[in-house]
C-alpha cells in the first residue's frame, strides 16, 4: 500500500487534534494551509508557516 503524507495540526503549533492525510507533499501543504486558514484564522501562509509545515510532515 501506499504511504500518506501526514500533518498533525498540533505539531505545527495549532491546539487542534486535526490530521490532515494527502497522497502528495503538494496537496498535503495545500490541506494544512486550507485548514489552518479556515479552523484558526491564520491570515497568510508565509514561506515559514510552509516550512513548519513541511517540518512536522511524517509518512504512514
Ligand atoms: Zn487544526
Amino acid at each position: 500500500m501506499e504511504k500518506e503524507k501526514v500533518i498533525r495540526c498540533r505539531d505545527v503549533g495549532f491546539d487542534c487534534d486535526g490530521v490532515i492525510k494527502a497522497k502528495t507533499e503538494e496537496e498535503a501543504l495545500k490541506l494544512a494551509a486550507e485548514h489552518a486558514k479556515k479552523e484558526h484564522g491564520l491570515e497568510e501562509v508565509t514561506p515559514e508557516v510552509v516550512e513548519k509545515i513541511k517540518s512536522v510532515m511524517t509518512e504512514e
